[in-house]
């Protein structure tokens, strides 16, 4: 076993070195050799999310690194055991919390000037790519912002990247500018907002420096532009715009465009841009389902080397569905509140800011889950939440209700026993195979379904979802049942 362990030991500080210690620390802490049998050597992950994440980036990479120890290995694979996340468990690699100074030195950093008087805001070296956390629903615009990264004036030409304030818009324009400037040291990048490029267009102009303002934009190896959206009104800068993006599109130059609103919404843009912008990759920023928000706080956390009660972030990614920004202004918000009152945070604590900063949650609300959340899970939450948002698939409307509804009926019992706490195996396997069946099929996070079946803790939802996952791959039985119900459902 003690062999095992320096074995990954050994090729964790391998992985290490590959990427940004924040992204290394979130993904695998807590891991730990289980096993190695018959070529096979068995990770343990201490959450799905982990787990799924790992075995897709990295799982080749790590392969290839234990080759190098374990000759006659055929094949790694990652097995959840959710005991790893408990403090003391012996098994798994500690993996200290260093607050990484590395994270805020400034990458780029570099203020294009002139000479003239004409400069531009450029980047801001504590964006990367590599503290952005994709989540389900942002790989795509994280994919391609990597793309971009390592081939400016590629495919993927011009980027452009819409969605709500607080995504992390910025945050990804930011982060490709710096990635290329590490790929690509002598390139020249340019980030500005549209208000300051409208800002410069009306000085040059005023300045008589027209010429000069062309000039520079003539010599930019990338242009980001951010929120563009506010080039609105402003016909003589959108026009100066236009000019600047056929020049440098037609010299293979990469522009990078962010937006609260896809192309085709953009009122008062010029059609020739809105067709520009449309040529290239459009892609929009959603806002990140509940596990990512969990990572993002914690990869937070780990950045500002604080520990911070699991369920208090658990509350917080719970509650702040809607923004980034508001998602870290909470966090920022609780550690203050530590710091200075010297306290340990409570999930109360988290509400009360939650409340404050994130006005989403009103005061009811916060009063109904207060003293209902044991181990952070507030009881009976989102049950009409859920509901409302179903998923339609063939003309079926999907809910949580819907598949608890199915599942009952399939194996003859009530649908108080499903969400009960009645642990004969005649009840509990249903409800496992229901709380199942509602991840995989309606994707929704394990607090809410915790909170569907009677306010059970999301770990409860995740073992039973590892359980029968282990069961389909050798019980007949359950296998034949999820068919079924799956039909039922109209989902074969
Ligand atoms: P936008 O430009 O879309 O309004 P920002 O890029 O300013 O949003 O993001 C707001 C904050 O949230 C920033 O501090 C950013 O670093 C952070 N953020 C947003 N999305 C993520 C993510 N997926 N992973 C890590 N941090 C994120
Ligand atoms: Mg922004």
């Amino acid at each position: 076993m003690e062999d095992l362990k320096d074995i990954w030991r050994g090729a964790l500080k391998v992985i290490e070195q590959t990427m940004a210690r924040t992204v290394f620390v979130t993904w695998f802490q807590n891991t730990a050799p289980l096993r190695y049998e018959g070529g096979n050597f068995v990770v343990g992950m201490p959450h799905v999310f982990a787990k799924e994440q790992v075995q897709k980036q990295y799982g080749a990479r790590i392969m290839d690194i234990l080759k190098t120890q374990l000759t006659d290995l055929q094949q790694v694979t990652f097995e959840v055991d959710a005991a790893l996340a408990n403090t003391d468990d012996e098994r798994k690699i500690e993996l200290k919390a260093e607050p990484t100074k590395k994270m805020r030195r400034v990458a780029g950093g570099q203020e294009v000037s002139f000479g003239d008087g004409l400069r531009s805001r450029t980047l801001q070296g504590r964006y990367k790519l590599d503290s952005f956390i994709p989540g389900r629903n942002n790989r795509l615009p994280y994919a391609a912002s990597q793309a971009v990264s390592t081939s400016p004036g590629g495919i993927y030409n011009p980027l452009f990247l819409y969605g709500q304030v607080g995504l992390g818009k910025t945050h990804l324009l930011q982060g490709t500018g710096n990635q290329i400037i590490k790929n690509h040291p002598d390139m020249l990048i340019v980030y500005i907002t549209s208000e300051n490029f409208v800002n410069e267009v009306v000085e040059a102009i005023r300045g008589r420096k027209m010429k000069e303002f062309k000039e520079k934009y003539r010599r930019v190896d990338c242009l980001i532009v951010d929120d563009i959206q506010f080039f609105g009104e402003r016909p003589s800068s959108q026009e100066e715009f236009f000019h600047t993006f056929n020049d440098l599109y037609a010299a293979g130059k990469q522009i990078i465009i962010s937006s609260d609103r896809g192309p085709k919404e953009l009122q008062n843009l010029d059609d020739r841009l809105r067709s520009r912008f449309g040529m290239g990759m459009v892609v929009e920023v959603l806002p990140p389902e509940y596990e990512t928000r969990l990572a993002i706080l914690q990869n937070k956390c780990m950045q500002e080397g604080v520990i911070i009660d699991p369920d208090v972030l658990s509350c917080v990614a719970y509650h702040v569905e809607e923004s980034v920004r508001d998602l870290e202004g909470v966090l920022k918000s609780i550690i203050a509140c530590m710091q200075l009152e010297k306290i340990q945070p409570t999930v109360e604590i988290a509400l009360e800011k939650i409340r404050q900063i994130h006005k989403a949650v009103d005061a009811n609300e916060v009063r109904r889950y207060t003293g209902a959340m044991p181990g952070g899970v507030p009881v009976g939450a989102l049950g009409a939440g859920a509901q409302r948002q179903g998923v339609a698939t063939r003309g079926f409307v999907r809910n949580i209700d819907l598949v608890m509804t199915t599942v009952a009926k399939y194996y003859n019992i009530s649908k108080q026993d499903l969400v009960g706490d009645d642990r004969r195996k005649e009840i509990l396997v249903p409800r496992q195979m229901c709380m199942y069946l509602i991840r995989k099929e309606l994707d929704e996070a394990y607090e809410k379904i915790g909170a569907d079946f009677g306010g059970k803790n999301h770990t409860t939802v995740l073992h039973a979802c590892n359980k029968i996952h282990k069961m389909l791959q050798t019980d007949q039985r359950a296998v034949r049942d999820l068919a079924a119900i799956r039909e039922e459902l109209g989902l074969a």
